[in-house]
């Protein structure tokens, strides 16, 4: 599958240079001031395509299994910032945190493997690694993520925002993340329930922690947390909605095994 060689050839290259167009045209035309940032996810697809949308400007990538992730990192260049998407199982925690370049882990959903990527961080590193916690807005089984919060008081996801801000000092909790069904899009337009639940629990979150005592600085980015939201399908509706990160694999690299 992934081809550790990192050569794109140059139609190849011309390819993903014009979807990038594309979705970067399209990422700004639905932004209002700050345009959020673009993770070009390149699960099962090979090395040299990342290196092609490098070679592009690309800098953010999104990676959904570990050894994938490991395959790929140390023969590609070391200023991409990782972002791991996928499901986090403890076990694997240690490997994913001793990538260097690895920017973020959307996908945290339990004190026990925040424990262990804190744990897993080598003291080389020099900035904290940025988690952001999963959140199950549309309540299906097959996603993944903690519920979402229709008040402040204690609940699995601020006992486990707490955890990361006070006993995690080698992770920053930068926001939450969330995938969302996608019925939310279709059937009301524009605007989709489970990412307007993901801004009203970020809403919450923020002001459980500043009621804690958990302040600023160590969580989020110039005093807030960062919504990780939009992929394919639904990323113009996720920035309406203020997404911050969106994470897109199809409109750019094609569809996928
Ligand atoms: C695969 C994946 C994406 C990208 O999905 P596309 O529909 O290909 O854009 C985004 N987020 C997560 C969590 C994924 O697993």
């Amino acid at each position: 599958m992934a081809s550790t060689s990192t050569t794109c050839a140059p139609e190849r290259a011309a390819e993903l240079a014009e979807s990038l167009n594309s979705v970067r045209a399209r990422v700004t035309a639905a932004s209002r001031d700050r345009s959020p940032t673009l993770v070009a996810v390149s699960k099962l697809k090979p090395a040299s395509d990342v290196q092609g949308c490098y070679q592009h400007g690309q800098r953010d990538f999104g990676e959904n299994y570990v050894q994938e992730l490991c395959d790929k990192a140390p023969v590609l260049p070391e200023d991409i910032r990782w972002h791991f998407i996928g499901t986090l199982q403890s076990n694997k925690a240690k490997t994913l945190a001793s990538i260097p370049n690895l920017y973020a882990v959307h996908t945290l959903n339990s004190t026990k493997a925040a424990t262990a990527l804190n744990k897993g961080v080598p003291d080389t590193r020099a900035t904290p690694l940025n988690v952001l916690i999963q959140v199950n807005t549309s309540g299906e089984d097959s996603k993944s993520g903690l519920p979402p919060l229709t008040t402040t008081s204690s609940s699995e996801l601020v006992d486990l925002a707490r955890h990361v801000v006070t006993d995690c000092p080698k992770l920053h909790l930068l926001g939450l993340m969330t995938i969302g069904s996608l019925d939310a899009s279709l059937n009301e337009g524009d605007e989709n329930k489970d990412f307007e639940t993901l801004t009203r629990t970020r809403d919450l979150l923020q002001e459980a922690l500043r009621g804690s005592g958990a302040d600023g600085g160590r969580w989020g980015e110039d005093g807030k947390l960062l919504l990780s939201m939009g992929m394919s399908s639904d990323f113009e509706a996720a920035i309406h909605a203020g997404s911050a990160i969106v994470r897109v694999g199809t409109s750019i690299f094609g569809s996928r095994k």
